[in-house]
């Protein structure tokens, strides 16, 4: 597969992409696998979204305007970016942060969107990509009630993505229905533990 010189240096590092539905609990099963497996190293993306309470600069998300996210891009400076939920707001994995795993001498973990998930799974055909889902499509809505963090407005938003994710589904290596949470934690860090990597 062809490659482009920017990303061929990290052709043999090994990444785990987690991408799901808003609401499917993506973000509560990698606080959780990051203690399972001490492997893994959780790359922190860059974002032009307004911070959350009780996030917090370059542990959540490194928070940058529209302008600076712009010219990093130009620069070169995203393995990959996307703009997610068609919200206006850009999300992307910095190669710092990968660059950051590799001298960990650990594995890239990148929670990110289908748009920034197909471009990762097709430029390293090596990495164990997984997408989480609910059991019902009614479920999304009660989990991302429940969680509480989001206007009404973008609520909608984000199930009306969520529609558009699950089409994506089929591009990745295991799909896992996240019900029990222990479960799907076990789950997923028995995928990493028997994934082989590549070469
Ligand atoms: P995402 O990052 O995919 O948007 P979150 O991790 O924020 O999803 O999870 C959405 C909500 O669902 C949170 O309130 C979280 O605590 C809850 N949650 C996550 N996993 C489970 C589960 N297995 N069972 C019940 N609630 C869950
Ligand atoms: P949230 O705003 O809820 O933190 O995240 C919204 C969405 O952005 C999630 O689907 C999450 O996976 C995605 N996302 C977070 N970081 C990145 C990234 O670096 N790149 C891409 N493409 N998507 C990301």
């Amino acid at each position: 597969m062809a490659r482009s010189s920017a990303v061929d240096e990290f052709s043999d590092l090994q990444f785990v992409v987690i991408s799901g539905p808003s609401g499917s609990g993506k973000t509560t099963i990698v606080e959780r696998l990051l203690d399972e497996c001490p492997r893994l190293v959780k790359s922190v993306s860059a974002t032009t979204r307004p911070r959350r309470v009780g996030e917090e600069e370059g542990k959540n998300y490194y928070f940058l305007t529209r302008e600076e996210f712009e010219t990093r891009r130009e620069k070169g400076e995203f393995l990959e970016c996307a703009e997610v939920h068609t919200s206006g707001n850009w999300y992307g994995t910095l190669k710092s942060e990968v660059q950051r795993a590799r001298a960990l001498g650990g594995w890239a973990l990148l929670e990110i969107d289908v748009q920034g998930a197909a471009q990762v799974i097709r430029t390293y055909p090596q990495a164990l990509s997984i997408f989480i889902r609910l059991a019902a499509d009614a479920d999304y809505e009660l989990r991302l009630r429940g969680r509480g963090t989001e206007s009404e407005e973008i609520i909608r938003r984000r199930l009306e993505n969520a529609r558009n994710e699950l089409q994506h589904a089929d591009a990745y290596r295991y799909q896992v229905i996240n019900n029990q949470l222990d479960e799907t934690v076990r789950e997923i860090a028995g995928l990493i533990q028997s994934w082989k990597p590549a070469g």
